[in-house]
């Protein structure tokens, strides 16, 4: 296995780290995206937790490329804020549509290079989708259609078995969000894209915890890992 570290957006005031970890064998390609919304906390802490155990040798990538950016939208993440313009409404639509942000037009360009397989994006958001049949919080959500719906549907029940309170279980939810990095990656790579959404209420560490489970079935499912 090997990482290397590398700028998206180099040069520019939006530029961030990404991680590229190739597996000795081959495999899948996946990218995993954290901090397009600067205040979702836990989904940036769990990005770079798991950057920090694959260059600590504590998990491995086997098989594949794995690309990771942990804070897509720094600007946003020093202020603590969702980032103005909401960058997950500027990646492109259709086909020959451009991003309208430099940055979303970085990433996605970065995508495009890595054509993944699998793209997952971690968001956080208010409320619980047990109690509240619109919030967002603890949710797995892909496309209509999607290819990655059998695994997000495995995802959220694994992920269920181990939660006791039942306002805390995860849902899954299939809807488009045209100008979102997951409808793009869904739409124009055809790739299984993903948001998994954690709730901003819950303690942190649960909230990291729920999101590193997420990824590492996730890569378990694109036989990454293991
Ligand atoms: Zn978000």
């Amino acid at each position: 296995m090997n990482i290397k570290k590398h700028l998206l957006a180099k040069a520019t005031r939006f530029e961030t780290p990404f991680y590229v970890v190739s597996g000795s064998s081959k495999g899948q390609t996946m990218m995993i995206t954290a901090g397009v919304h600067g205040k979702e906390i836990a989904s940036i802490r769990a990005a770079n937790k798991l950057v920090r155990l694959l260059k600590e040798n504590r998990l491995q990538i086997k098989r594949g490329t794995l690309v990771i950016v942990p804070i897509v939208n720094r600007q946003a993440y020093k202020r603590r804020i969702r980032g103005i313009p909401d960058l997950n409404r500027t990646f492109p639509r259709k086909w020959k549509d451009s991003a309208r942000h430099p940055l979303s037009a970085s990433l996605f360009q970065l995508a495009k290079q890595f054509q993944p397989s699998w793209y997952v994006d971690l968001h956080e958001a208010n409320g619980l989708s047990q109690l509240n049949p619109k919030a967002l919080g603890q949710t797995l959500i892909a496309n209509p259609n999607s290819t990655a719906i059998p695994t997000i549907k495995r995802v959220a029940s694994h992920l269920n078995q181990s939660i006791v309170q039942k306002s805390r279980k995860f849902k899954v939810r299939l809807r488009k969000l045209p100008g979102s990095g997951r409808h793009a990656a869904y739409r124009l790579l055809k790739a299984k894209a993903v948001t998994a959404e954690t709730c901003w209420s819950l303690p942190m560490v649960t909230r990291v915890k729920f999101q590193m489970k997420i990824l590492e079935f996730i890569l378990a499912e694109a036989n990454m890992i293991k």
